[in-house]
């Protein structure tokens, strides 16, 4: 079976990162990606490079310029794009609508 991303909604099989080594990391990558902190996941789960920022990434120009053949994930990296909704406070939306609505 291929490696798919283990972002729930997403099913891209390109550019997967493995998740972290490190428990308590490996468990905050968990729970932003909407699996929860317990999920057990199989040894190549990983998950995709769309969901990490430009400076997630230690050798992104080096990839970019032909130079790095694999892009790498800073060690502290954590996915924050493309993610399912998780409730979250949202200050922006919420003044927006309030000044809207006077
Ligand atoms: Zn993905």
């Amino acid at each position: 079976m291929g490696r798919k991303c283990s972002v729930v909604g997403c099913h891209s099989t390109v550019g997967l990162h493995y998740f972290p080594q490190d428990l308590d990391f490996r468990r905050q990558w968990l729970r932003v990606i909407g699996l929860g902190e317990s999920c057990e996941l199989p040894p190549y789960a990983g998950v995709c490079k769309k969901h990490f920022a430009r400076d997630s990434f230690a050798s992104l120009m080096e990839f970019e310029l032909g130079f790095a053949k694999k892009l790498l994930l800073k060690s502290e990296a954590v996915p924050t794009l493309g993610l399912p909704q998780l409730r979250k406070k949202l200050p922006w939306s919420s003044r927006i609508t309030f000044a809207s609505s006077l």
